[in-house]
């Protein structure tokens, strides 16, 4: 399925991220392939449902918008979720994006790290960084990125370096493990959220040169509204 016209008319990129989403809503391939084509531009590169199916849309050398400052160079993947996506991912999904997160490795060389900082290289999940999104959001879901973390990272290392699928069933866990999973995850992630949020702030309120044109776009933009915010 591709989508047109960004197929068509969007700038080449060299990939260097991968970064996961949620879409929120159950949806199907094809649901996602037409949300994108008739509602929204912030399209991804592919599209998973429940069930496995994986379906592509834009080529990975194409930007795809879903990641703000970070379309230069992420390739991303939106998934199907529950209304507020709040569910984890089933086993058929998560194998599909080790999978997946393997090729890319093998494809394009996306270096076998969880990005250090908004633009380096590696694989991600949509809230890491506040540059990844207008604002700030909560996708994937602490449940998903709980996953991220500690099934399948480390499932696309060890399989890009030559292991072996690995026998355990990843959805093979009780209640009571996954949940407190996704507690430790939460913790780490407020964590780095907070740092974030200090290191962000501060470069709009010192007069700090910002190098990176994308940044300082949106730097000077905070900057000019705090500036009448204040009055001054
Ligand atoms: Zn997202």
């Amino acid at each position: 399925m591709e989508l047109q016209p960004e197929s068509d008319s969007q700038a080449a990129i060299t990939p260097t991220q991968f970064i996961l989403h949620s879409i929120a809503a159950p949806w199907t391939v094809q649901r996602i392939y037409e949300y994108w084509r008739d509602s929204t531009n912030l399209e991804s590169h592919f599209g998973l449902a429940y069930d496995g199916d994986l379906g592509q849309f834009i080529g990975t050398q194409t930007r795809a918008d879903a990641n703000m400052y970070a379309n230069v160079r992420a390739i991303s993947l939106e998934s199907a979720s529950n209304l507020d996506h709040t569910d984890p991912w089933t086993d058929a999904q998560i194998e599909q994006i080790i999978k997946l997160g393997v090729w890319l490795h093998q494809q394009h060389g996306i270096p076998l790290q969880i990005c250090p900082s908004w633009d380096s290289p590696g694989y991600g999940f949509h809230r890491m960084f506040p540059q990844w999104s207008d604002g700030g959001t909560a996708c994937p879901g602490d449940a998903r990125v709980a996953q991220f973390k500690n099934v399948i990272f480390p499932e696309i290392v060890r399989r890009a370096n030559g292991g072996a699928p690995s026998q355990k069933d990843v959805l093979d866990m009780t209640p009571d493990e996954l949940k407190a999973i996704v507690k430790q995850a939460i913790e780490e992630e407020r964590l780095t959220l907070v740092k974030d949020q200090i290191y962000w702030l501060g470069t709009l309120v010192n007069d700090e040169e910002v190098t990176d044109s994308d940044t300082a776009w949106q730097v000077n933009r905070n900057r000019g509204a705090l500036k009448n915010f204040f009055g001054k």
